[in-house]
C-alpha cells in the first residue's frame, strides 16, 4: 500500500522537459504583468519554444491564515 508521503530530490544535473513539444527546457518563460486578479495568479510560466503554459505561481500576498 502506498504512503502518503513523497520524497522530493533536488537533481540540478536534469533539465525539466515540456510535456507538449518535448524539448528540454534550460529556461522558462515568466509573465506577470496583465494577469487579473480573477485568476488569482502573479505569473504564468510558459516554454519557451511552443509557448504553452506549464504552471502558475499563486499571489506573493496571498497568507493564508
Ligand atoms: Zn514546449
Amino acid at each position: 500500500m502506498p504512503t502518503a508521503t513523497i520524497r522530493f530530490t533536488e537533481r540540478e544535473d536534469l533539465s525539466p522537459i515540456c510535456p507538449f513539444c518535448e524539448k528540454y527546457l534550460d529556461e522558462m518563460y515568466v509573465k506577470r504583468r496583465g494577469l487579473t486578479d480573477a485568476t488569482e495568479t502573479s505569473a504564468v510560466f510558459f516554454c519557451p519554444f511552443c509557448l504553452k503554459i506549464l504552471g502558475f505561481a499563486p499571489p506573493a500576498k496571498a497568507a493564508v491564515g
